[in-house]
């Protein structure tokens, strides 16, 4: 029991499939985004889907700055249940709409890597703020939260 308990706590590999997904979702997949989404202007939508890969400034203002055990989605302010609703308004004003499509799959690769690791961690997903959330909507709904 203390062995699986140490390596649930182990530093996730370096090129580990969870890191090739993470990192090909936020830098490959976007060309297909660009593509399919903005096809007359791909190469700008592509740089500019880049570009918001600049929200992960925020995690500058977390101590520790890096926390492998952490879920970024929800924690962060600029990853925040707040921002995120505006990130999808963005996408009704045309001038902004490659900002929110990036911004929105940004928050889906950073949440597919969190789910990633709930699956080998369960208390960095009770300590999660999507934890937080789901008992959240659970509790508004009427439905029992399981302490
Ligand atoms: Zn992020």
């Amino acid at each position: 029991m203390a062995l699986r308990e140490s390596r649930q706590y182990s530093t996730p590999k370096l090129l580990s499939a969870q890191t090739l997904v993470h990192y090909g979702l936020h830098f490959v997949f976007p060309v297909v985004l660009a593509l399919v989404f903005f096809p007359l202007m791909w190469q700008t939508a592509y740089l500019t889907m880049l570009a918001t890969m600049l929200v992960d400034l925020d995690h500058l203002m977390a101590k520790p700055i890096f926390d492998p055990l952490r879920c970024s989605v929800g924690y962060h302010p600029l990853h925040s249940f707040y921002a995120i609703p505006v990130y999808a308004l963005l996408l009704l004003l045309p001038a902004t709409q490659t900002i929110a499509v990036g911004l929105l799959f940004h928050m889906f690769t950073d949440t597919v890597d969190c789910l990633w690791s709930f699956s080998h961690c369960r208390e960095c997903y009770l300590n999660s703020r999507i934890y937080a959330l789901r008992n959240w909507v659970r509790k508004l709904s009427g439905r029992e939260v399981a302490k």
